[in-house]
């Protein structure tokens, strides 16, 4: 890989920031100032160094972020803040994407990388990545309701949801878990019981359970563990 898009890839610098860096002698490989960086190096072999800094290989990044209110699940917006917004210029520049959406007034667990072959394979329906959502609603939901949630019930659409499972805890609050993604899919599937949904937050997917000790706007990486459970073939 050329030491340019080595350093771009990883957020790092453009390659026009990091020709100028170069000349001012800022780059180095294994300890030696590079001025030419279309130099080809082996990523995961050879040390860089950027202005000082040891910049370590990931072919890809995973993130979690503890999504807060008021925030879209894109890109970019001319409208509306985005998530990335909520990320550092060395995540903006990597070019991060989130792994399916949640609306913007849903919180919690969104997942954002810049592996588009895994998270392609978690949004696919054909692979039923289990989503567990927290819920709260406006009304009761009697027993009826919730055989009606877990066995599929017709959307405004007329879509037949996939079986769910949900757990209530009475009080109108409790977890639901989807293996599909439809827009606006939870709040429709209580619209379709007569009830509403007040609050919703993701607190897992793919088996990855957001981190309570991040504050809302704030995210990690995901430990080697949660990477696994992300892109293992199953
Ligand atoms: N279902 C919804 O209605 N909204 C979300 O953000 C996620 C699931």
């Amino acid at each position: 890989m050329r030491i340019d898009k080595f350093l771009s890839s990883h957020g790092i610098a453009s390659r026009s920031e990091a020709a100028k860096a170069a000349k001012a002698g800022l780059v180095s490989v294994n300890g030696e100032k590079v001025r030419d960086l279309s130099r080809h190096i082996d990523p995961e072999r050879d040390v860089v160094t950027y202005d000082g800094e040891v910049i370590s290989y990931n072919e890809y990044v995973y993130v979690m972020l503890n999504k807060p209110d008021g925030y879209i699940s894109a890109t970019d917006d001319p409208r509306q803040k985005t998530v990335l917004e909520l990320l550092d210029d060395r995540l903006k520049k990597r070019g991060l994407f989130p792994c399916g959406r949640l609306d913007i007034d849903t919180l919690g667990l969104l997942i954002l990388t810049d592996d588009g072959q895994t998270a392609h394979r978690l949004i696919s329906p054909k692979h039923h990545a289990e989503k567990v959502y927290r819920f709260e609603c406006i009304s009761e939901l009697s027993s009826l309701d919730i055989e009606k949630l877990e066995s599929g019930v017709d959307l405004d659409d007329g879509y037949h949801t996939l079986p769910a499972k949900v757990q209530y805890e009475g009080g109108m609050k409790g977890y639901i878990t989807l293996t599909e993604g439809k827009y606006h899919q939870i709040k429709r599937m209580f619209a379709a019981v007569g009830n509403k949904i007040t609050y919703l937050e993701r607190v897992s997917f793919g088996g990855v359970v957001l981190d309570e000790s991040l504050e809302r706007g704030e995210y990690r990486y995901l430990t080697e563990e949660e990477v696994r459970l992300l892109t293992k073939n199953d």
